[in-house]
C-alpha cells in the first residue's frame, strides 16, 4: 500500500483546459476535487496556455456586428462536410451536433461570464477546397490568446469560493485505474521527481490527459496508412506528456478507443528556435504570398498549396510527395507582412493585451518575428539571388535536390503572371489571394500580389517546413455525458473522459478534419458535460 494516499469525491487526471473546466464546474456544484498533473505548476493549463486561443463559435455578437449571418444548421453542414464521418460514428456525430447547438451559450456565454473577452474581428480559416469548409468566419480570438484564457480560468479556480474543496498536485503521473465491485474506485501512479507511488480514491475519475501526438512511437503505430509511411521527420507541436498511456489504461479496463489514426497535423512546422522538448516544433501560419515547393524546389501543382482553405489537404499532399517535407520561398517584404506563428509565445502583443503594439504589427508587419526566426531557427535560409538561395537550401539539407535553374523558372513563371496584371491573374493561388483579401481580417495581413523576385522586396527567404504533429482527433469513446463507454457501448461506472483524451468527445467528434478553433471549444463542452453528469444526474 503506497504511503501517499489521497481521496476526493472526484479525481481528475490532467490539468489542461479540459481538466480545469471540469474542476471549475465541480467546485461550482460543491464537489470535493483532486486534480493530479504530471507536469510542473508553471505549466498548469497544458496546451491551451500555449495556444492561439482561437475558438469556433456560431451566431455570436461578434459575427453579428460584422454582418455575418450564421446558425447551427449551416455550421453543422460545414462540420459534416470536413468530418466525413463513418456510418458507425454515432457518438462523434452527436458531439458535433451538440457543439454547434451549445457553442453560443456554453462556450461564448460561459467564457464571457468568467471574464474572457474576444477580439472584434472574427477570422476566416478552413474555408474548404474540394469540399465546403467554413461557409463564414467563425474563428474568435481570445483577447490575450490561450495564455489569457488559462489565466482567467485557472485564476477563477484558485480564487474559487470553494477553494478549500480543491486539491492540486503537480508532478503526479497517473498510470492506472482500479475497479472494485464493477466501479472505478481508485487510480494510482508515481511522482515524477522521486518515483514514489501514490494512490487516489474517489467516487468518480476523469481522464483529462490530452492526446497521443506527443509520442513518436504512438504516432508511428497509428499513422494514417492511406498516406503511405510516416515522414522521416515529424516535429512535435503537442504536449510533451501527450503519450496516450492513459488511453491504454482505459483500454485495459475495457474502454473503447477509436480513430487513433485520425490526427490533425500542420504542414508548415519548423524547429523551435529555443526548444524545450524533443523534436520541439512550431507551426507557422504559412504566408499566402509565398510559393510552396516540394523538396526539389518545384511548385506543388496543378493545384498550388495555399493556407486558409484545407489543412488536411496541405498535409496529405506533402506526405505523399517523395521527400515528405517542403519549402516556402518568399522575400523579406512578404515575410514581414504575412509570417506568423500559431500560439501565445510568438504573439506577444495580443497575449500581453497591448493594443497599440498589436495595431502596429497588423499595419506595419512584424519584423521582430522575422528577424528572430531568420537568426535562430535552423530552417530559414536567406540570400540575395536565386542561385545563392538554392545553394543554401542544398547546404541545409546536405542533399543536392534543388536545381537553381528550375527554382528560378518556377518563381519567374509565378512573378510573370502577377506582372500581367490582376485582370489576367490566371493562377489559383492569386485567385485565392484575391478571395482572402476581400475579408477585412485577412486583407491587412496579405500582400496585394507581391512578386517574389522584386528587387525592392529582397532578400529572398526559403523556409524548410516539416509536418508538425498537434492534435489527436480520435480517442476514448464517450457518450454525451462524457462517460467512458466500453466496447459494447455501456458506460463504465465512475469513469469519464474529456478534451483531447476523448477525441474531443465521443472518440472523434471531428471525424477526418476540423474547421479549426473547435479544439478548445470541445474541451470546454466535454468538461461541462462530465461535471453536470456527475452532479445533476
Ligand atoms: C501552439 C498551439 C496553438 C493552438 N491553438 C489552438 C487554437 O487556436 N484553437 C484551438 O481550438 N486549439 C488550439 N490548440 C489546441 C488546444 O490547445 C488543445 O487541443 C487543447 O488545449 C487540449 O487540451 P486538453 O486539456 O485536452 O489536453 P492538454 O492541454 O494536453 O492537457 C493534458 C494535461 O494532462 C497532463 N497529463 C498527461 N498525462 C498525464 C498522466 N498520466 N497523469 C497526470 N497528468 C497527465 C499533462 O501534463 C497536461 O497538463 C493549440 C495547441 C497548440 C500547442
Amino acid at each position: 500500500m503506497p504511503e501517499r494516499r489521497y481521496s476526493a469525491e472526484v479525481v481528475i487526471a490532467g490539468g489542461g483546459i479540459a481538466g480545469i473546466v471540469t474542476a471549475l464546474e465541480l467546485l461550482d456544484r460543491g464537489r470535493r476535487v483532486l486534480l493530479l498533473d504530471r507536469d510542473t505548476e508553471e505549466r498548469f493549463g497544458g496546451l491551451a496556455k500555449e495556444s492561439f486561443g482561437g475558438i469556433f463559435m456560431v451566431g455570436t455578437p461578434e459575427q453579428h456586428r460584422l454582418g455575418i449571418r450564421d446558425d447551427p444548421e449551416l455550421a453543422l453542414a460545414d462540420w459534416r462536410s470536413v468530418a466525413r464521418f463513418d456510418p458507425e460514428d454515432r457518438w462523434p456525430r452527436r458531439w458535433a451536433e451538440a457543439y454547434v447547438e451549445r457553442s453560443l451559450e456554453d462556450i461564448h456565454g460561459w467564457l464571457r461570464q468568467r471574464g474572457v473577452g474576444f477580439f472584434p474581428m472574427v477570422h476566416w480559416v478552413e474555408r474548404g477546397l474540394f469540399r465546403p469548409g467554413n461557409s463564414v468566419p467563425r474563428f474568435h480570438m481570445v483577447w490575450g490568446t490561450g495564455h489569457g484564457l488559462i489565466e482567467a480560468l485557472a485564476g477563477r479556480l484558485l480564487e474559487h469560493r470553494s477553494r478549500d474543496r480543491l486539491r492540486l498536485l503537480f508532478g503526479h503521473r497517473v498510470e492506472r485505474f482500479e475497479s472494485e465491485g464493477g466501479r472505478i474506485a481508485a487510480c494510482s501512479g508515481v511522482t515524477e521527481e522521486d518515483g514514489e507511488p501514490f494512490e487516489a480514491r474517489g467516487d468518480a475519475f476523469v481522464v483529462a490527459a490530452g492526446g497521443i501526438c506527443g509520442s513518436l512511437e504512438k504516432l508511428h503505430a497509428n499513422w494514417y496508412r492511406p498516406w503511405g509511411t510516416p515522414p522521416p521527420v515529424i516535429l512535435n507541436g503537442a504536449h510533451r506528456y501527450g503519450d496516450g498511456k492513459l488511453h491504454d489504461a482505459v483500454a485495459e479496463l475495457g474502454g473503447g478507443l477509436t480513430h487513433l489514426d485520425l490526427q490533425w497535423h500542420y504542414a508548415a512546422g519548423v524547429h523551435h528556435p529555443r526548444p524545450d522538448r524533443e523534436r520541439h516544433g512550431i507551426s507557422l501560419v504559412p504566408p499566402k504570398s509565398a510559393l510552396w515547393m516540394d523538396a526539389e524546389g518545384r511548385r506543388f501543382g496543378p493545384m498550388p498549396l495555399i493556407t486558409a482553405y484545407d489543412t488536411r489537404h496541405l498535409v496529405e499532399t506533402i506526405c505523399r510527395s517523395p521527400h515528405q517535407y517542403s519549402w516556402q520561398v518568399l522575400n523579406w517584404k512578404i515575410a514581414v507582412k504575412e509570417l506568423a506563428v500559431s500560439g501565445s509565445e510568438f504573439n506577444d502583443s495580443i497575449r500581453d493585451k497591448k493594443v497599440l503594439a498589436f495595431l502596429k504589427d497588423v499595419l506595419l508587419g512584424n519584423p521582430r518575428l522575422v528577424r528572430d526566426l531568420v537568426d535562430h531557427c535552423e530552417d530559414f535560409v536567406v540570400a540575395d539571388t536565386v542561385e545563392e538561395l538554392a545553394a543554401r537550401m542544398n547546404a541545409l539539407t546536405g542533399e543536392d535536390l534543388v536545381d537553381p535553374e528550375t527554382l528560378e523558372r518556377e518563381i519567374r513563371a509565378y512573378d510573370d503572371t502577377i506582372l500581367r496584371g490582376p485582370k489576367l491573374h490566371n493562377d489559383e493561388q492569386l485567385r485565392r489571394i484575391t478571395h482572402c483579401r476581400q475579408w477585412r481580417g485577412d486583407r491587412a495581413r496579405t500582400c496585394a500580389f507581391q512578386p517574389i523576385l522584386d528587387p525592392k522586396a529582397r532578400p529572398l527567404i526559403a523556409i524548410r517546413e516539416f509536418i508538425l504533429a498537434r492534435k489527436s482527433l480520435g480517442g476514448i469513446v464517450t457518450d454525451l455525458e462524457s462517460r467512458v463507454l466500453d466496447r459494447q457501448e455501456r458506460p463504465i461506472p465512475g469513469l469519464y473522459a474529456v478534451g483531447e483524451a476523448a477525441g474531443f468527445g465521443g472518440g472523434g467528434s471531428h471525424g477526418r478534419g476540423a474547421l479549426e478553433g473547435t479544439f478548445l471549444g470541445s474541451c470546454i463542452l466535454t468538461a461541462q458535460s462530465a461535471a453536470r453528469s456527475m452532479t445533476d444526474g
